[in-house]
């Protein structure tokens, strides 16, 4: 695995493409990453629902919890499966729409400049060994190539209190910063 700049493509994993995506604002590069939890049906893992609702083939009417969300317009950079297995969706140089109404020390809009990170989990269950250890090799990397300082690596739920819970007590920070 290795950040291209150029692309803003992660170089050696599955690239999914989403129409989920716009162009940052002019001048904006990533200053911020954001860490997510996500599962579907929530609780379950290893389906292919996550990746159908960021590339907007979400079934409404295949489980009662998809009905709403098949709507849903969002996406996110990298997916991290329950093996650590990643995927991206969105280039960096692209806004993926992972974030929603957020800030960050009082600025707004946080998928403007920031980067998303799914993981595959819930807010109650442990997150797999394996998926740590995917992050402690990208986080590195994608902090170095977009010159992130490592203390600008955050949850949706730092980023959107009250509204957001996710990556949720399960996730150990300790274990990636
Ligand atoms: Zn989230």
């Amino acid at each position: 695995m290795r950040v291209d700049v150029s692309t803003g493509l992660m170089v050696g994993v599955k690239q999914v493409l989403s129409p989920f995506f716009d162009e940052r604002p002019a001048g904006v590069v990533p200053d911020l990453i954001v860490l997510h939890g996500i599962s579907l049906p929530p609780g379950e893992f290893g389906g292919p629902w996550i990746a159908r609702l960021f590339t907007g083939n979400l079934p409404a009417e295949a489980h009662p919890e998809f009905r709403e969300r098949a709507a849903l317009k969002v996406s996110t950079h990298l997916l991290v499966r329950r093996d650590g297995a990643v995927e991206q969706f969105v280039s960096f140089n692209d806004r993926a729409w992972h974030a929603g109404k957020s800030a960050w020390q009082g600025r707004e809009a946080c998928n403007d400049y920031s980067i998303g990170i799914e993981c595959e989990g819930t807010d109650e269950l442990p997150y797999e060994p394996a998926q740590y250890q995917t992050l402690r090799a990208l986080l590195p990397m994608l902090l170095e190539a977009y010159a992130i300082p490592r203390e600008r690596i955050v949850g949706h739920s730092d980023i959107a209190p009250g509204r957001k819970t996710d990556p949720g007590p399960s996730f150990d920070w300790s274990r990636v910063r």
